[in-house]
């Protein structure tokens, strides 16, 4: 298929339905109660919120993660999971934050965006053999499909995202 890469958002809704069919419920576990949500993908962009605790699916921000939730929210699900693996000590992780706070504003709810403290989550980091931060590993049902080690600007991660997603 072809993106429209440089079109901003817009690449988003194209792909999503192209990809899913708009009858097929989407499985979307709960950042909060960690409850898998089935949501109609032709409701997806309605703010849908969770059946069992109410709380928005999506935030248009990104979720911090740890040992005890990661596995359960990042790694099931219908909706392609961006992880950006950081640490406070770490400054381009700092710099990079904004960046990716940023992109998830614009991309969500279409990829979930979390954040792993890797000094608070070791176990998740050496799962995932993080060997340099920032890092980051997109995710779809459980499975890495792409990871990128340093930080990038938005319009390379836009790019990034949108090739590994059209590939998978
Ligand atoms: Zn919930």
């Amino acid at each position: 298929m072809r993106l429209r890469l440089l079109a901003g958002d817009t690449i988003w809704p194209e792909y999503a339905s192209k990809k899913t069919p708009m009858t097929t419920p989407l499985e979307i576990p709960c950042s909060h109660c960690q409850a898998l949500n089935r949501v109609p993908a032709t409701r997806l962009d309605d703010r849908p919120l969770c059946g069992r605790c109410k709380a928005p699916l999506f935030t248009g921000q990104p979720v911090a993660l740890g040992e005890h939730d990661f596995a359960a929210v990042a790694l099931r699900g219908d909706i392609p999971v961006l992880v950006d693996f950081w640490a406070a000590w770490c400054g381009p992780c700092r710099m990079f934050a904004p960046v990716f706070a940023a992109t998830a504003a614009g991309l969500e709810p279409h990829v979930r965006f979390v954040k792993l403290d890797t000094e608070a989550a070791p176990g998740v980091a050496a799962r995932f053999a993080i060997r340099s931060i920032p890092s980051l590993v997109l995710l779809h049902q459980g499975r890495e499909i792409a990871r990128q080690a340093g930080a990038i600007d938005g319009s390379s991660l836009r790019q990034w995202l949108a090739r590994h997603l059209a590939a998978r």
